[in-house]
């Protein structure tokens, strides 16, 4: 069996131990040897403490002390090594992504020690810095939101995501990079930004739909080909032999959406990049088999770090709290409701109190006090409705209460 082969049944069979999957980690990190994460020094001693639950070296270049976590996206983590290998392997091997909540029941953990351990996986699973030559097609698509069928134009409801995928021609895989515009207006300005930095329009043939805010972006490329969807044209061959579309962006949107609404079912406009470069690093890497996107991904383990809480210097982190700080949910405002004064049901406290049929008898030896008069409400299945005043005057009777003012 290859090293690099990752699969599920490979993991229970290879790494059944914490002592192996520690081994697996230090062969990945260091293949040709140890060295110091800090200095870089290969002059590093491996020390012997028992009851640590690691391996530690000792560095005599720096002096410091270091573990196969040390410098890591796994620094300082208390989670044993092969619920790391094991969630590597889930993460890279569900190509819908996998939820928090389904890590956490499949590795007994908490929720939270699950988010946050899918959270730095997926930091090892980016790249952002494609650059596209050759045909290129792009594309937007909006996710999530309060209100259904809001797309551009209704600022602040879903999430703008911009893709950018190279067309797969000449035997070469159709790569991606697909971008969330969260926080910006989507215009010529902004998806023209995006297609520069990761292209190059000398180079590069265009293919949109007929939307209007790629018009003046076309012109910097090489060509540009649209196809108007309105007109339910989807496919066109051009005279200069070019295959006019966007389907294999509608295509990755199709994919993206599924994942966002079959497995997470939302995801906050803050964290939505993260999960786009999760998909993208799956899309990108679809030719090759689970065992190798997985070794893959822990192959980027190095040199990254995400705090779930701000560090005291400062730093990166997932929640803008410092540790042991309760997380605090943004405050919603407040809807103003309409005044019902004088209109609408009377409200419950003022009911009057009416004694429920109780079939058991009361043996209360209190002395009786008389009850004070209701207020002139009538009673309506369990709600009071406003009591119509009577249009003629009515005659006090006898014996009853009369009505009072
Ligand atoms: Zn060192």
């Amino acid at each position: 069996m290859p090293a690099d082969d990752l699969s599920f049944y490979a993991i229970l069979e290879q790494y059944p131990d914490e002592a192996s999957a520690e081994r697996y980690f230090i062969q990945h990190r260091w293949p040709h040897g140890v060295n110091c994460p800090s200095c870089g020094s290969v002059d590093v001693l491996r020390g012997t403490q028992p009851g640590r639950r690691r391996q530690l070296w000792n560095c005599h270049g720096c002096g410091k002390q270091f573990s196969v976590t040390s410098g890591t996206i796994m620094s300082d983590t208390k989670l044993p090594l092969r619920k790391w290998l094991l969630a590597f392997h889930f993460m890279g091997a569900s190509k819908k992504g996998m939820s928090a909540l389904q890590l956490s029941r499949m590795l007994k953990m908490t929720y939270k020690s699950a988010w946050h351990l899918c959270h730095r996986i997926r930091a090892t699973m980016t790249n952002d810095a494609q650059v596209f030559t050759g045909v290129v097609e792009t594309d937007e698509t909006y996710i999530g939101g309060r209100r259904t069928g809001r797309g551009r134009g209704y600022i602040g409801n879903k999430a703008a995501v911009q893709t950018i995928v190279r067309r797969n021609e000449n035997g070469k895989d159709g790569q991606a990079q697909t971008i969330a515009l969260s926080h910006e207006k989507v215009d010529g300005r902004t998806v023209g930004a995006k297609l520069r930095k990761h292209t190059i329009p000398s180079e590069t043939v265009l293919m949109t739909d007929e939307s209007p805010i790629y018009t003046r972006v076309g012109e910097g490329f090489s060509d540009h080909h649209t196809v108007n969807h309105k007109a339910k044209e989807y496919v066109r061959e051009d005279w200069d032999g070019h295959l006019a579309t966007t389907n294999t962006a509608e295509g990755l949107f199709a994919n993206l959406k599924r994942q966002i609404t079959g497995t997470h079912h939302h995801t906050s406009k803050k964290h939505l990049p993260k999960y786009l470069e999760e998909f993208d690093y799956k899309y990108n890497s679809r030719q090759k088999t689970d065992g190798e996107r997985t070794a893959e991904a822990v192959r980027g383990i190095e040199g990254k770090r995400l705090n779930l809480y701000k560090p005291p210097g400062g730093g990166p982190s997932l929640f803008d709290g410092k540790a042991g700080e309760p997380r605090r949910r943004p405050k919603r405002p407040v809807k103003k409701r309409r005044s019902t004064k004088g209109v609408g049901p009377v409200p419950f406290a003022t009911m009057p109190a009416t004694p429920a049929p109780s079939s058991r008898p009361q043996a209360s030896t209190a002395p009786v006090v008389p009850r004070a008069p209701a207020p002139p409400t009538s009673i309506m299945w369990g709600r009071e409705l406003p009591r119509v005043p009577p249009k003629a005057p009515v005659t006090p009777v006898a014996g009853k209460g009369a009505p009072r003012g």
